[in-house]
């Protein structure tokens, strides 16, 4: 991790243009707020669109080039840029536009597509995760090109999606099938939060994962226990057999080969991660809300949720769970189970290191099979690139704070796609806070850190295209 990078020059012309335009911003946000672009429900299609459109016009307007719907089987992308900053690098933004939907309603205390102002927030579906956000890029976009007369200081390239609260493949294609028309030296993505209120927060690494299911069949058919238990194969027993031997009781996974790749956070990062605001018991007793904590000995909470493999069962079925008592013998029982996987862990090689795992373990009598449902490859960013860099000295120019490197244990896929289809690197730069209540109602977004975000990312692009200094350490990439 590099040491702290000097505060920027704070008088940045664009910033004064931001701040003088708060309520424009704001009011503006509420109207893309208003519209319900909820992607899972068929019936608010053309809202969905609508909110497309509304981005079109207003990258239109602040002096975007060349933008488009990009129409998909899903809903469409959103694309524009500008790209005459000779010689500078090219940063590739993405936020998502559509919303999970708002029910349950009665949990509201506000309509969520009338957005309202309670202290210092702003209630709204949708209003951190990610119009909010999204919306952050578009008004320091704007403020740029006014301080700039009509340039960016960096090239730019951005892409919205309507459809990531679907999982929709509309992005992943269209970087699979154009990465030249979307080619870029960085992306920035603002989809993650602060680690504590006023606290500038980096996030530096994703675990990735691999879903599966495991089927354990018995006899032909379901049996009498009474007639044949004592001699027949049990699929629920052989199951939990299989699963027992998947994770010690203190809870290290017992798959051969697992930890391997594994590889410790470096001791700067580490000993960043003892510095974070993080109390364990507080942690326990509100966010888990559970008597004890359980996991791999030797390690942090932080550790094990961040940088290290996690094997979770999700659901078991077979046999009979119905009132009252049925003496089966099911012949087919079956498992979802995850893993989550440290930066170092490849998706394909866990899976055959699981399925190898299964086969061993296998008692007599039953047939196993091991299906992968899905995969997502884990991401860590290299601290020590200049884009990493440049996104320190801004955030630290505005909360006047050290910034913080955390990780998160769960993915954000586009972050894995923009690595694996455009080998670039991703400066996570998120201003949510850990109780918005994403994809929850009274969905919020402080409004404080809107306007610090837009601030935040117009020092960032400044200060990428000012470079660094003669004798700092050489840009990595
Ligand atoms: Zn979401």
């Amino acid at each position: 991790m590099p040491s702290l990078p000097d505060l920027l020059p704070t008088h940045s012309s664009a910033v004064a243009f931001a701040r003088g335009q708060h309520v424009r911003f704001l009011e503006e946000l509420k109207a893309l707020l208003r519209i319900p672009s909820i992607s899972a429900l068929p019936m608010y299609a053309g809202d969905v669109r609508r909110a497309a459109e509304f981005l079109v016009a207003e990258l239109s307007r602040i002096g975007m080039e060349h933008v488009r719907l990009i129409e998909s089987t899903g809903h469409p992308l959103v694309y524009a840029d500008w790209l005459h900053a000779s010689g500078q690098p090219v940063c590739l933004t993405y936020g998502h536009y559509d919303v999970q939907p708002p029910d349950p309603l009665d949990e509201w205390q506000s309509s969520p597509f009338e957005p309202v102002e309670r202290n210092g927030n702003i209630y709204a579906r949708g209003a951190v995760d990610d119009k909010g956000q999204m919306y952050m890029h578009l008004k320091a976009l704007e403020s740029l090109f006014h301080a700039h007369q009509g340039t960016l200081p960096v090239n730019v390239r951005i892409i919205l999606e309507g459809e990531e609260e679907t999982g929709g493949e509309a992005i992943a294609q269209f970087l699979r099938d154009h990465p030249e028309e979307v080619e870029a030296d960085f992306a920035l993505v603002s989809d993650t939060e602060l680690f504590a209120p006023s606290l500038p927060t980096l996030c530096v690494g994703l675990r990735g994962m691999i879903y599966t299911e495991i089927e354990v069949c018995g006899a032909r058919t379901d049996l009498h226990s009474g007639v044949y238990g004592g001699s027949a194969p049990n699929p629920l027993i052989a199951l939990s057999q299989i699963i027992a031997a998947l994770k010690d009781a203190e809870g290290r996974i017992l798959i051969p080969g697992i930890y391997d790749r594994v590889t410790a956070p470096d001791a700067a990062e580490l000993a960043s991660w003892k510095n974070l605001p993080f109390d364990e018991d507080v942690y326990r007793n509100t966010e888990v809300g559970a008597k004890e904590l359980v996991g791999e000995p030797g390690y942090s909470v932080l550790e094990r949720t961040w940088a290290r493999p996690s094997l979770d069962v999700h659901g078991i079925t077979g046999g009979f769970t119905g009132a009252g008592a049925k003496t089966v013998i099911p012949a087919k029982a079956t498992a979802k189970i995850s893993l989550r996987l440290a930066p170092e862990m490849q998706p394909q090689e866990t899976f055959e290191q699981l399925k190898k795992r299964v086969e061993r373990v296998r008692p007599r009598g039953v047939e196993v099979e091991v299906r992968l449902i899905h995969a997502g490859d884990p991401v860590v960013v290299q601290t020590g690139n200049r884009y990493i860099r440049a996104a320190q000295r801004a955030l630290r120019a505005v909360f006047d704070k050290e910034v913080v490197f955390v990780r998160s244990g769960g993915s954000i896929p586009i972050v894995a796609d923009f690595e694996r289809y455009l080998k670039i690197p991703t400066v996570m730069m998120g201003f949510g806070l850990p109780d918005d209540n994403l994809h929850a109602p009274n969905e919020k977004f402080c409004i404080a850190n809107f306007h610090l975000g837009i601030e935040s990312i117009i020092l960032f692009l400044e200060g990428v295209a000012q470079g660094e200094e003669p004798g700092r350490e050489a840009p990595t990439g």
